[in-house]
């Protein structure tokens, strides 16, 4: 980010050890490799304790990603990650249920107070417009109730704050949902903008089974060559796709043929242009939060410039880039993977780590700045 000095975190170890980081296995002994010692002091300290976390970034940095990482290797029962958007569209079922719907207009009445009228903001959330903005005052009572349902847990709140108004709010939050003696810390994750822009482009789905991956950064095991469209296509290999084929002793013979093909989604071709106000908003918010004195803050970066990744991480925590070419005369996809280059804010090389780094450094400066 242009504003903000994101230091360069060193995960890179004294012995080098290589683990894979895709397999979920050898990414916990990776996580207890390099900071099992961490892990073990927030364990204990969340037994008896709570914090609530901030997280800031612009939209697709991978809040979610991180903010889940960490609380399936730390602690799934004492650690919770509420994603504000996931909340609001999780309503559209709740509207359509006149029971709930009752109690949620109920509990309103009660607890919101803006200057927004209520029956408006309803009628917006039903027509699922996004004409009329949710006042933040609906929002931090929506939120303040899910926390309450949840019982008392450390919380990686993603999306909230998300406009000006709401930094100050959130400076307040931790009393009004009672974790008053509880740390609150602001986690501010920065990825290039071309790193959101490759993701978003590059993303396919499978039509049947909705399985995300990237023909670029994350492929499946089966890449498919198309002589008609002079296209490589994914097939997708999630083992409870309906289109995945049974499990069979001549697994050489479903190469091609069996299994989905996976798509880009409508608008992804266009990358960051159709966000690109939004991304803005999200960095300038960050800008804000940034200057407020007398919080706890935490920094993660995304990227490495290139002439630093050797000294401060290993070779196998970087993002790798995925390319194809056809071998006409054996008909096969012939793949190539080598370090992924894209270029940050500034214009500089970097390199891209793969997320069980940057949760390294999360729970590394979350252990220091709780002061364990
Ligand atoms: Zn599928």
């Amino acid at each position: 980010m242009k504003d903000i000095e994101f230091p360069v975190f060193k995960t890179k170890s004294e012995d080098y050890k290589k683990f894979d980081l895709t397999d979920p296995a050898e990414r916990k002994e990776y996580f207890e490799y390099k900071a099992g010692d961490e892990i073990k002091k927030l364990q204990e300290y969340l037994k008896d304790n709570t914090f609530i976390v901030y997280l800031l970034g612009k939209k697709s940095s991978g809040k979610g990603t991180y903010a889940k990482m960490l609380k399936e290797i730390v602690a799934p029962d004492k650690i919770e990650h509420l994603s504000i958007g996931d909340m609001i569209r999780s309503f559209d079922e709740v509207l359509r249920d006149p029971t709930r719907k009752e109690e949620l207009i109920e509990f309103l009445k009660q607890k919101y107070r803006g200057p927004t009228p209520l029956q408006d903001i309803i009628k917006a959330m039903e027509e699922r417009s996004t004409k009329v903005l949710l006042p933040s005052e609906l929002i931090l009572a929506l939120t303040e109730r899910e926390i309450t349902r949840m019982g008392k847990k450390a919380i990686f709140l993603d999306g909230f704050p998300r406009d000006l108004d709401q930094v100050s709010y959130s400076l307040f939050f931790k009393n009004l949902i009672d974790y008053r003696q509880d740390p609150d810390i602001f986690v501010m994750i920065d990825v290039p903008t071309n790193v959101i822009d490759q993701r978003v482009k590059f993303r396919v789905i499978c039509p049947l089974c909705n399985t995300s991956r990237s023909l670029k950064l994350l492929p499946t095991k089966n890449v498919e060559y198309d002589e008609k469209d002079g296209k490589f296509h994914l097939i997708c290999d999630n083992p409870a796709c309906p289109a995945s084929p049974p499990a069979s002793p001549n697994r050489g013979e479903s190469q091609g043929g069996t299994g989905a093909r996976m798509v880009t989604k409508e608008g992804d071709e266009l990358g960051i242009e159709p966000i690109r106000a939004r991304l803005d908003k999200d960095e300038m918010l960050m800008g804000q939060v940034y200057k407020m004195h007398g919080i706890s803050k935490v920094f993660l970066r995304n990227s490495i410039p290139v002439g630093q990744v050797k000294e401060y991480t290993d070779d196998y925590e970087i993002t790798p880039e995925y390319s194809y070419e056809w071998d006409k005369n054996d008909k096969k996809v012939v793949v190539t993977e080598m370090p992924w280059e894209v270029k940050d804010d500034t214009g500089e090389k970097c390199n891209s780590l793969m997320p069980p780094p940057v949760v390294v450094s999360l729970i590394k400066q979350l252990v220091a700045v709780l002061g364990l």
